[in-house]
C-alpha cells in the first residue's frame, strides 16, 4: 500500500455493533517487529475485524471473516500471516486470492508495506499483464502470491518451476465476488494442486449459499468473525436519495458535482459506454472527470486510477469493477447515478467513501424506471434514507449547457470511433454497437433539451 495511505492519520473508529474494548496490536499477540510496522502505517488501534480475528489466526485456526468494506480486513489476514512467516520463513507461504486486479495489486501492497522491514516479497499474477513478467516475479520466489484466480491457474499450470506445493496459507478474500465472477472452477482446479494440510483464511463482505458451499469445501472448524450485521452500512456513512426523471439524470449529477465541488467523488453508472459519456459531458464543463471500466486496458485502468488516487482528477466515473476492493482512502462522496438492480452493489458501491472511521456522503439518482430497485435497497440496509435536499428549478437552470456539453461529447465520441475505424482499430463491432446505443438513446434527449 502507498505512503498516502499508510499515513491515514485517523485510526479506525471502532463503532461496531458491540462494545468490546479497544485493544492494542501488543495486546492481540502480534509480534513486535510488527506492531512497529503498524505504528509506521499510523495502524494506533486495531479494528473491530482485526481485534476479533488475529487472536484466533495466531492460535492457528482456521478464520471465515465477515468484514465491511473499509474494515481493515487485509489487516487481520496479513498479521497473523506475517507472524507465522517470521516464525517458518519460505518462499511460496501465502497465497491470496482476490476478484479483481485492482484489488489484488492493494492486498500485495498492504503485505508489503507492513513486511518492509522484515524483507517481505510479494508477486502479484493477475489478467491483462505480460505473463513472462510474472513468471520471472515469480522464479524470485516470493513470500506472497497475491492473483485473481484465472491467472494463478495459468501460472501454475504453464510456468515452469512454478509450484504451491509447500504453500501454508490460503486466503480467499471478497469470497462472494469470486463466486459471482465464475471463478469456482478455477478455485477448485487451484484447491488440487495445494496442501491439504494448510491453514485457509475465507473473507467475504456478505454471506450466500455459495460462500457456505466453498466455507465447507475448504475450511476446517474455522472461528467465524463478523464485525456488523449483514448488510448494514458504517454510521459515519450519510446516504440520501434523489428522484430525478430519467430525462434529467445528467443535469441532477452536474448540479450535485458543483454543489460539492471540493470533494472527491465516485460516480456509479450500469455500462462501460456510460462512463465514457459521462466523463466527456462533465470535462466539457469543466469539471476534472475520468472514467474507469471494465472494457479499458489494464495500463488505462491503473492509469485512471492513479490520476484520481493523486487528485488530478476528482470525479472517478465508474462501473461495479470498481465497486469493489479499491481503497482509495479520501473518497467524500459516491453518487449512484445508476441505480443498481443488484441491491447487494449498492452496498459495495457506497463502502467505497466513509472508510476507515471517516465520514462520507452517498447520493442516489432515482428514475421513475428504479423505483422497484431502489425500494429493494432500502429494505436490504433496513432504513428509510431522506432525500438529497435540492429545488428542481434550481437544478434544470443547467439544462441548456448540461444539453450542449453532451453534444459535443457525442460528437467526439462519434469522431474518435470514426478515426479508429479509418486507422483499422481492433474493432470487434462492441465499440460501434455501444456508440450508437449511445447515440441514439442521446440523439432525442439532447434535441428536446436545444428546442427548450
Ligand atoms: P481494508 O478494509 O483492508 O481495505 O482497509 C481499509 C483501510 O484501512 C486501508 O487504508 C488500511 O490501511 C486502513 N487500516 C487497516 N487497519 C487499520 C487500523 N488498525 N488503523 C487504521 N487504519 C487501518
Amino acid at each position: 500500500m502507498g505512503e498516502g495511505d499508510a499515513g491515514s492519520e485517523q485510526p479506525i473508529t471502532i463503532t461496531m455493533e458491540d462494545n468490546e474494548e479497544i485493544t492494542t496490536f501488543k495486546g492481540l499477540g502480534v509480534c513486535n517487529e510488527l506492531v512497529e510496522a503498524c505504528e509506521r502505517l499510523g495502524w494506533k488501534n486495531p479494528s473491530m475485524i482485526q481485534a476479533k480475528a488475529i487472536p484466533h489466526a495466531l492460535e492457528g485456526k482456521d478464520l471465515i471473516g465477515l468484514a465491511q468494506t473499509g474494515s481493515g480486513k487485509t489487516g487481520a489476514f496479513a498479521l497473523p500471516i506475517l507472524q507465522s512467516l517470521l516464525q517458518t520463513p519460505q518462499a511460496f507461504f501465502a497465497c491470496i486470492l482476490s476478484p479483481t486486479r485492482e484489488l489484488a495489486i492493494q492486498i500485495a501492497e498492504q503485505f508489503e508495506a507492513l513486511g518492509s522491514d522484515i524483507g517481505v516479497k510479494c508477486a502479484v499474477v493477475v489478467g491483462g499483464v505480460d505473463m513472462m513478467q510474472q513468471a520471472i516475479a515469480l522464479a524470485k520466489r516470493p513470500h506472497v502470491v497475491v492473483g485473481t484466480p484465472g491467472r494463478l491457474l495459468d501460472h501454475l499450470s504453464n510456468t515452469k518451476g512454478f509450484s504451491l506445493r509447500t504453500l501454508k496459507y490460503l486466503v480467499l478474500d471478497e469470497a462472494d465476488r469470486l463466486l459471482n465472477m465464475d471463478f469456482e472452477r478455477e478455485i477448485d482446479e487451484i484447491l488440487k494442486v495445494i496442501p491439504r494440510e494448510r491453514k485457509t483464511y475465507l473473507f467475504s463482505a456478505t454471506m450466500s449459499k455459495k460462500v457456505d458451499k466453498l466455507k465447507r469445501a475448504c475450511l476446517k472448524n474455522p472461528a467465524k468473525v463478523e464485525v456488523s450485521s449483514k448488510y448494514s452500512t458504517v454510521d459515519t456513512l450519510k446516504q440520501q436519495f434523489c428522484l430525478v426523471p430519467a430525462k434529467h439524470k445528467d443535469c441532477y449529477l452536474v448540479y450535485i458535482l458543483s454543489e460539492m465541488s471540493g470533494s472527491t467523488s465516485m460516480v456509479f453508472t450500469r455500462t462501460c459506454e456510460s462512463t465514457r459519456l459521462l466523463a466527456l459531458l462533465l470535462r466539457n464543463l469543466g469539471l476534472k472527470a475520468i472514467p474507469i471500466s471494465g472494457q479499458m486496458s489494464q495500463d488505462k485502468r491503473l492509469g485512471a486510477l492513479n490520476k484520481f488516487k493523486a487528485g488530478e482528477c476528482n470525479i472517478l466515473l465508474c462501473t461495479d469493477v470498481a465497486s469493489r476492493g479499491l481503497d482509495i482512502p479520501s473518497v467524500d462522496m459516491v453518487i449512484n447515478y445508476d441505480i443498481p438492480s443488484n441491491s447487494k452493489d449498492y452496498i459495495h458501491r457506497v463502502g467505497r467513501t466513509a472508510r476507515a472511521g471517516r465520514s462520507g456522503v452517498a447520493i442516489s439518482l432515482v428514475n421513475q424506471y428504479e423505483l422497484e430497485w431502489y425500494l429493494l435497497i432500502e429494505r436490504l440496509i433496513g432504513k428509510k434514507l431522506p432525500k438529497f435536499p435540492c429545488e428542481e428549478e434550481e437544478v434544470l437552470l443547467l439544462l441548456e449547457r448540461v444539453a450542449e456539453a453532451k453534444r459535443i461529447s457525442l460528437m467526439k465520441i462519434k469522431e474518435s470511433y470514426s478515426k479508429k475505424k479509418r486507422r483499422g482499430g481492433d474493432n470487434d463491432g462492441e465499440d460501434e454497437r455501444d456508440m450508437n446505443h449511445m447515440i441514439h438513446k442521446n440523439a432525442k434527449a439532447s434535441k428536446k433539451s436545444r428546442n427548450r
